[in-house]
C-alpha cells in the first residue's frame, strides 16, 4: 500500500467538528450533594431561608446592653451579674435586662434585648459575675440573620460546575438534592488477540493491555464514570457481542486497535453491523486512523480509537475528552494551552498536525517545554514522563529550539 498523501487526510478541526455536532449534554438526574460534585447544575439554586437563619454571636463571650458597658475602660471596668450560659444549638431562654449579661458561644443565638457581643478577651471571664474592660458598639460581634444570603436570592444558577465550595453553599441554604447533567459512563474495549491483562505471563507474540487502563484512567480525569470492561480478542462476532452487552449501561463507548488497514482491524468490520461508524484518516501525527460514529438502539456515541498506546492516548486527549465534557455540560471543552519556549526541535510531517509529548515547566516566570521520547506511537515510557503536548501546526515541518510554541496542558484533576 502506498502512503497516505496529506491532500486525502481529513482536517483535526473537521473530524471534532463532526464529533461535537452530534453528541451534546447529557439530560438533568436529581443527586445527592456529594454524587452532584463535579457535575454542572441545570437548575437555579434559590434560598429559601435567610444565611444566617438567625441573629447569633461571632464570638465566645457575653452578651449585653451597649449603653450598659459605654464606660468601660482597662482602669475602669464595668461589673455586669451573669444570669446564664447560652450554647451554640440551644435555645435563648434569657430576656438581658438592663444591667445584666448572659454568657454566649460562638453561633448561639442573640438573647432578646442584647444588642452587642463582649469578646471574652476583653473581661475577667467572669462566672457569677464579669468585669468589662472595654466599650462596644451597638451590634458589635453580632451576625446578623440574612447577611450572607437573604431568603429568596439565587444563590447559584443553572450551568455552574459544582466544585467543593458550590456543594458546601448547596449544604449551607438545606438543600438535600439538586439537579444536575450526570456524568458521561464510559465503557473502554481493547481489541487485541496479543493483548493479556497485566500481571498475566507473557506467551510469545503476547503484550500486557495498556490501552484499557489508560484510557479508563483519561475517562476518569475528564469527569467520567468508566467502566474497564478489558479485552477482546480479534474476532468481530465477540466484539459485537460484548458491545451489545456493555450498551445498557454506555452513555459513551471507547475502543482501542483494530482501526488501521490490517488483515485483522475487527474493529472495522464489527462496527458496520451495529450502528453508523465512519473510519477517516485524519491529518494527525499520532493517531490518524479515527473511528467516530453512533451504535446501538439509542446511538451510543462509539469512538475506535488506533492501538498505539500513545495514539489512543492523544486521540482521547483531541476527540474523546472534548466530547465527555460536551456531555457533562461544562466548558471550556478543550484543555488550557499556554505558549512556551522549546528546549529542543521537534520535527513534524508536512500537511499533519504533530501532538508531541513534552514537560512543560515554570523557569524564571515563563514557560519552558522539552520534548520527551521519540515520535514512536508504541513509545508508552516517554508519555508516562510527559504532562503537555506541543502542537506543531499542519504547514510546519520543524519547530527549532528556542521557538515559542503553543502547548496544550494534560493537567490531571479527578471529578
Ligand atoms: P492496531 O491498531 O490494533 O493495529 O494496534 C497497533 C499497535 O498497538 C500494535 O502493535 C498493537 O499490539 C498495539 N496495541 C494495540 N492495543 C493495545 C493495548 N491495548 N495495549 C498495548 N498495546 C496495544
Ligand atoms: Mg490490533
Amino acid at each position: 500500500m502506498s502512503a497516505p498523501t496529506a491532500d486525502s487526510l481529513k482536517g483535526v478541526d473537521a473530524h471534532l467538528t463532526d464529533i461535537l455536532s452530534v453528541v451534546g449534554p447529557l439530560s438533568p438526574l436529581d443527586f445527592t450533594l456529594l454524587d452532584a460534585h463535579g457535575c454542572v447544575l441545570a437548575e437555579d439554586i434559590v434560598s429559601t431561608h435567610p444565611l444566617p437563619p438567625f441573629d447569633n454571636s461571632a464570638m465566645d463571650g457575653y452578651a449585653v446592653r451597649a449603653s450598659d458597658i459605654a464606660a468601660a475602660t482597662a482602669a475602669s471596668p464595668v461589673v455586669l451579674p451573669v444570669v446564664g450560659d447560652i450554647a451554640a444549638g440551644s435555645v435563648t431562654p434569657y430576656t438581658v435586662q438592663p444591667g445584666l449579661c448572659v454568657r454566649i458561644m460562638t453561633g448561639a443565638p442573640v438573647p432578646p434585648g442584647a444588642d452587642a457581643i463582649v469578646p471574652l478577651e476583653w473581661t475577667d471571664g467572669g462566672i457569677a459575675q464579669v468585669s468589662i474592660r472595654q466599650a462596644a458598639q451597638p451590634g458589635a460581634h453580632i451576625r446578623t440573620a440574612g447577611e450572607d444570603v437573604p431568603p429568596g436570592t439565587t444563590v447559584l444558577s443553572a450551568g455552574t460546575h459544582l466544585g467543593a465550595q458550590q456543594v458546601g453553599l448547596l449544604a449551607a441554604v438545606g438543600r438535600e438534592r439538586v439537579s444536575v447533567r450526570p456524568r458521561p459512563r464510559v465503557v473502554v474495549l481493547s481489541t487485541g488477540s496479543e493483548l493479556v491483562d497485566p500481571g498475566q505471563a507473557l506467551t510469545t507474540g503476547k503484550i500486557p493491555d495498556a490501552n484499557s487502563t489508560l484510557l479508563t484512567a483519561a475517562a476518569l480525569e475528564a469527569g467520567a464514570i468508566a467502566f474497564r470492561v478489558g479485552i477482546v480478542p480479534d474476532d468481530p462476532r465477540v466484539l459485537i457481542d460484548t458491545l451489545e452487552d456493555q450498551l445498557i449501561r454506555a452513555d459513551l463507548v471507547v475502543t482501542s486497535g483494530g482501526v488501521s488497514v490490517g488483515a485483522y482491524d475487527v474493529v472495522k468490520e464489527a462496527l458496520g453491523r451495529i450502528g453508523e461508524v465512519k473510519f477517516e484518516r485524519v491529518a494527525m501525527q499520532p493517531g490518524m486512523p479515527q473511528g467516530f460514529g453512533l451504535i446501538g438502539p439509542d446511538k451510543t456515541p462509539f469512538f475506535g480509537l488506533p492501538g498505539n498506546p500513545v495514539s489512543a492516548y492523544v486521540s482521547f486527549e483531541v476527540f474523546v475528552r472534548p466530547a465527555l465534557r460536551r456531555m457533562l455540560g461544562v466548558e471550556p471543552l478543550h484543555r488550557p494551552t499556554v505558549r512556551a519556549r522549546l528546549n529542543a526541535p521537534v520535527s513534524s510531517p508536512s500537511g499533519k498536525r504533530t501532538y508531541a509529548r513534552a514537560w512543560v515547566a515554570v523557569e524564571k516566570g515563563e514557560y519552558v517545554v522539552n520534548p520527551v521520547g521519540g515520535s514512536g506511537s508504541h513509545l508508552i515510557a516517554s508519555l508516562a514522563g510527559s504532562n503537555a503536548l506541543v502542537v506543531v501546526p499542519e504547514s510546519t515541518t520543524t519547530l527549532e529550539t528556542g521557538a515559542v510554541v503553543t502547548t496544550m496542558l494534560l493537567e490531571r484533576r479527578q471529578r
